[in-house]
């Protein structure tokens, strides 16, 4: 195995000013175009067999080892968010309103690293690796456009890796769950329609407020007396529209939330709940309500085996580091999970924060910024754990378990 951890810092200034070019000129998702040209550029200058315009603005790269073997994925999300940043660093946003607060910039450069080192290795490589440049990864579906575009085909993914630089842990933590990772998301709409009346003469209305206001409350008894106390749901009321003026009462009330949950069990147990809960409370008031139900992503659930393999391979390269598998779960939710329903496959996580140097603000956070030194050590983790995945036989390893 070759010295991936030294072979990163050597690349590190490489990495920082990708990252930080990246960082300077963010785009939002489906428009990654000036990204996406470094990207390909980039992976051309490798010798590598590059396809830009995957599921819209997304690259992706090939990869030969010398040997025959397995072909695994690996994916960086490229987009940006439409926030206003307030870091003040000196490679801040230079486009108004839009930052990369997520950290995806970090995330493209680290693969580009990823690239550079694993193509100097290429000799020592049995299989292929599918390097995969993805737009809009929040929340605009762009992992699912380029699986429709074929990214898992041609030549077939066998196995997928994905990372995310972690701003809830301080450098030098890596969490690598070996199960569930990140929560599965649902948007809903809910419209409460009553009748509307003078303030001043309500038993002539039929009030949506005071029924909507019963359903927040009831949403609530759902995690509380619904779901098993050892298991997990989140269910979110987050914008509350109605009314107009002080003395009408209107005649409807709008509502949007998410639910966030892991087990499908659970999932359609929270989904009946939340209807049957919404629609007796509106019919018993009198009202009517109208829900609309969107899934964002499914759950991301790691591959057991795999995810202990890159486990294995994290405590060989940071024999300090705690590599963290039990606490590395969130209920944010992760696009690579549609990746994750078709291959098995590990996404895990880099701690990027710094209290010290003033960089833990949270993810979407205007004050967003990671501590770099995390950047080699994500590329290092990755390339290693490629490496070893590939060289392992891991085809065997799954037609074992299936079997
Ligand atoms: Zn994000
Ligand atoms: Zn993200």
């Amino acid at each position: 195995m070759p010295d991936f951890r030294s072979e990163a810092l050597d690349l590190f200034e490489y990495t920082q000013s990708m990252r930080r070019d990246f960082h300077a000129h963010p785009e939002l998702g489906f428009q990654e175009v000036r990204t996406a040209g470094i990207v390909a550029r980039e992976l051309t200058s490798l010798g590598l067999e590059v396809h830009s315009g995957v599921g819209g603005t997304g690259v992706v790269a090939l990869l030969e080892g010398a040997n025959p073997g397995p072909v695994i994925l690996v994916r960086a999300d490229m987009d940006a968010l439409p926030i206003r940043e307030e870091t003040g660093a000196a490679y801040a946003s230079q486009n108004p309103g839009v930052m990369h607060a997520c950290g995806h910039d970090g995330h493209t450069a680290i693969l580009l690293t990823v690239a550079k080192m694993l193509n100097a290795h290429r000799d020592e490589l049995a299989g292929t690796v599918k390097f995969m440049f993805q737009p809009a990864e929040e929340g605009m579906g762009g992992a699912e456009k380029m699986i429709i575009d074929g990214v898992l085909d041609n030549p077939k993914v066998d196995l997928a890796m994905a990372l995310h630089v972690w701003n809830e842990k301080t450098v030098g933590w890596i969490g690598i769950a070996d199960g569930p990772a990140m929560a599965g998301a649902e948007i809903f709409k809910v419209k409460v329609q009553g009748k509307g009346g003078h303030g001043a003469v309500p038993h002539l209305a039929v009030d949506p407020i005071l029924a909507s206001a019963q359903i927040v409350s009831a949403l609530q008894g759902i995690v509380a007396r619904n779901v098993a106390p050892l298991q997990t749901a989140v269910v979110s009321v987050c914008t509350f529209h109605a009314g107009e003026t002080f003395n009408v009462i209107p005649p409807a009330v709008a509502m949007t939330g998410t639910i966030r949950t892991f087990e499908p069990a659970v999932r359609a147990l929270v989904l009946e709940r939340f209807e049957k809960t919404i629609h007796s409370i509106a019919e018993g008031m009198g009202c009517q309500a109208a829900i609309e139900l969107q899934i964002l992503t499914p759950a991301t659930i790691n591959h057991f085996e795999t995810a202990r393999r890159v486990q294995a391979v994290a405590r060989r390269l940071f024999p300090e580091a705690v590599v963290d598998t039990a606490n590395t779960i969130t209920m944010g939710s992760e696009d690579f999970a549609f990746i994750l329903e078709k291959v098995p496959g590990c996404f895990f996580f880099i701690g990027s924060a710094n209290p010290e140097k003033g960089l833990d603000a949270g993810h979407h956070h205007p004050r967003f910024d990671i501590d770099e030194t995390a950047l080699p050590r994500g590329a290092a983790l990755m390339a290693a754990a490629i490496t070893d995945l590939l060289n392992s036989r891991i085809s065997d390893l799954l037609k074992q378990e299936l079997s």
